[in-house]
């Protein structure tokens, strides 16, 4: 299958790991937007988040597993995941993935979401 972060986990595409178990890979964001900027993602190829199902929802639970251990293991007090589903919510690549941010205090409004309408 042609997909960048299914590259990424094979290996094909270099990146930067910080985590890796049975279930997800954890990888740093090539263009951060936070001091830390991680990416989340299954190892098995699930399109998005409007994909989780009976059948894969697992994979989410242990996405969530792995942020609480990266963020234990670094000494993470606060954290904020976020995940774009489909074109206008951002979701550029069409595997799903957790945007794992820190380091910096955030807001929380329209506007620290991208939302100017
Ligand atoms: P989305 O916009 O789909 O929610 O997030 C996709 C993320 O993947 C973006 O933050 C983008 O910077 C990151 N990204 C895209 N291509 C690569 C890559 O080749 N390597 C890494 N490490 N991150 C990537
Ligand atoms: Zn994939």
């Amino acid at each position: 299958m042609d997909c960048l972060f299914c590259k990424i986990i094979d290996g094909e595409i270099p990146s930067t790991k910080i985590y890796e178990d049975e279930y997800v890979y954890c990888f740093k964001d090539i263009a951060p937007i936070a001091p830390i900027h991680y990416l989340i993602i299954p190892k098995v190829h699930i399109s998005g988040a409007d994909q989780i199902n009976g059948e894969n929802s697992v994979m989410t639970a242990k996405v969530f597993e792995a942020a609480a251990k990266i963020a234990k293991s670094e000494g993470i007090e606060s954290y904020r995941i976020i995940n774009n589903c489909g074109d206008d919510a951002g979701q550029t690549v069409k595997h799903l993935h957790f945007h794992f941010l820190a380091g910096v205090k955030m807001g929380w409004g329209p506007e620290s979401l991208g939302i100017t309408k």
